[in-house]
């Protein structure tokens, strides 16, 4: 069975029309559609429009008493009514993505068994070996643009939630449509229950995947093989996003499949161009180019070594020696200083292992090697202490602080802290969403380095050109719109993103840059267009269309 597109007026009529979240309209059926639909006595008779119920929805919503429940009643209004669902999302974004996506979605993935009303995605599991293609061929349409996957074993900073996962690939997809309009009957979230190393969900009566240990090496790469093959072969030319894999599983699968199909990782990509994006902004402010900068990544995992990977990119890209620019990279991963000496570092790190004597803590390494800019990643609370924001603020006028750990719980510090242990002068940027702070007599309103800035654009852009693959220059592209789409006004207040109100022109733009960059490579499946006749081409926008001829 294929579902149409959003454009194609209902096959249904009455109570299956009305109950079918794709294509109703609730109170919004105008009387001509009532009687056209048999829908006439199925509905309270006033009429209302989109207007009137967004407001509906909206009062409900602030009347929640936490961002849990929230987001329990978002997820229920995407389940009775697609189209609502997103207006509402769309036109008040800044405040309800925290809900939709981080911080709320880890709680809501927390307790995911325990606020669970309907299923949303797809699941497999190492139980499908050998019939995964079977389980795929269950979802109801074929075309599907995009897919987002995870296996759970990272969710956000949280660690392993095993099938409690599912709450990021849909969260995402969420964002895919609300921030830069991809079809949402076009994206597929997928949950590879491998089972879980959470003695906590072992236990949980409530847990909704598989209770069994992960199944690891061998076997676990047969499955992702299984899988993939089965994506390529049943939803041909989609998009696969890997999300929220543990450090090692996120870097292989992208290593193994980012040539065999448009394929990547936002941990790693995504993140590394918005960081990337926020390091430009910075610049405006300090004054200090990308390669004047002396970078430290706090933690050295899959997105911290991504970021350089891209940051490097780009230094090249602007004439330096691939040497010069890892230089300008540096690590603290849980054992000190990341150098050349040690024998326990993994193969991402060692690229950027220069030879420096050992050393033991983050802020004798502020102290050793005095970067220009600190970037936490390591899910590592209050590392960001007094005492290291101190040493960056003596050694740097501007000091430039990303505490990108999400959710909230997990920033490496507060923006107050950034603020306040550098008199000021910090140039910050989270994972996760701060409030506005007032300090030394000023309001300061730092910026989400928020990977929603980058994914759904880019995934509009390789969609609306069909892409076959997503490659490193559709990143460094976003990042540079993303950057350059930040207004002075904004730089002003201590952001260094646009606002979040502005993120569908922005996505706009960047699918734009992509869709530039996949026809100069050659990885463009579709042109003869403009980039932007292309992107306005596959732009969803949630209004009700008139159902009759
Ligand atoms: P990961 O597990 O691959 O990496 C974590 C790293 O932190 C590892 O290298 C580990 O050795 C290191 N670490 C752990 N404890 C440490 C300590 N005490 N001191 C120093 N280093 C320590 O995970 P990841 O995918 O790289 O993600 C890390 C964090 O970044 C998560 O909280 C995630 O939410 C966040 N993240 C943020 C964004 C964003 O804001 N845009 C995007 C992706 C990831």
């Amino acid at each position: 069975m294929t579902r149409p597109p959003s454009h194609v007026p209902p096959t249904l009529r009455g109570a299956a029309l009305l109950h079918d979240a794709h294509f109703t309209k609730g109170t919004a059926f105008t009387a001509a559609e009532r009687d056209a639909f048999g829908l006439r006595g199925l509905l309270p008779p006033r009429v209302l429009t989109m207007a009137e119920q967004a407001e509906r929805v909206l009062r409900n919503f602030r009347g929640k008493p936490s961002p849990l429940e929230q987001y329990v009643f978002l997820s229920a209004l995407q389940d009775r009514s697609e189209t609502l669902f997103y207006r509402v999302l769309i036109d008040h974004i800044a405040e309800m993505m925290p809900v939709v996506y981080t911080p709320t979605v880890g709680e809501a993935c927390k307790k995911f068994g325990h606020i669970y009303r309907r299923p949303r995605g797809l699941y497999v599991t190492v139980e499908d070996r050998g019939r995964v293609r079977e389980v795929l061929a269950n979802w109801p349409t074929r075309d599907v643009a995009i897919i987002v996957v995870t296996d759970g074993e990272r969710i956000l900073g949280l660690g392993d939630l095993g099938a409690y996962g599912m709450g990021i690939p849909i969260g995402k997809l969420a964002l895919y449509s609300a921030c830069a309009g991809v079809d949402p009957t076009r994206c597929l979230p997928i949950l590879l229950d491998v089972g879980t190393e959470n003695e906590a969900l072992l236990h949980d009566p409530l847990y909704t995947g598989l209770v069994r240990r992960r199944v690891r090496g061998a076997e676990y790469t047969a499955l992702v093989e299984e899988f993939v093959g089965a994506v390529k072969a049943l939803f041909p030319g989609a998009i696969l996003q890997f999300e929220d894999f543990a450090t090692e599983n996120a870097i292989g699968l992208l290593d193994r499949y980012r040539n065999e199909l448009p394929a990547f990782n936002d941990d790693i990509q995504g993140t590394a161009a918005v960081t990337l994006a926020g390091l430009w902004a910075a610049g405006r402010v300090t004054g200090r180019g990308l390669a004047e900068q002396k970078l430290l990544f706090l933690g050295a995992g899959a997105a911290a070594t991504g970021i350089a990977d891209l940051i490097v990119a780009a230094l090249v890209r602007d004439g330096l020696s691939p040497e010069a620019a890892r230089d300008r990279c540096w690590f603290v991963d849980s054992k000190g200083l990341v150098v050349a000496g040690r024998a326990d570092l993994a193969p991402h790190k060692r690229p950027y292992a220069h030879p420096h004597p050992p050393v033991g803590t983050l802020l004798e390494a502020v102290e050793a090697i005095a970067p220009t800019a600190i970037l936490g990643l390591s899910a590592q609370p209050d590392t960001f202490s007094e005492g290291v924001l101190r040493a960056m603020a003596r050694s740097n006028p501007r000091p430039i602080v990303f505490a990108l750990s999400n959710p909230t719980s997990k920033a490496e510090c507060t923006a107050e802290a950034a603020y306040r242990f550098t008199e000021g002068r910090a140039v910050f940027a989270s994972g996760s969403p701060f409030a506005p702070v007032e300090l030394f007599g000023r309001r300061f309103e730092p910026g989400q380095g928020n990977n929603a800035y980058i994914f759904p654009g880019l995934g509009l852009g390789a969609i609306a050109c069909g892409a076959t693959r997503i490659t490193d220059s559709m990143f460094l592209a976003a990042a540079e719109t993303l950057a350059s789409a930040v207004e002075q006004g904004s730089l002003d207040r201590g952001a260094l993103f646009p606002p979040l109100e502005k993120i569908r022109s922005v996505s706009a733009l960047i699918a734009a840059a992509v869709v530039e960059v996949g026809i100069v490579e050659g990885v463009a499946r579709r042109t003869g267009q403009s980039a932007a006749e292309l992107v306005a081409a596959t732009v969803y926008n949630p209004v009700y269309r008139s159902y009759l001829a």
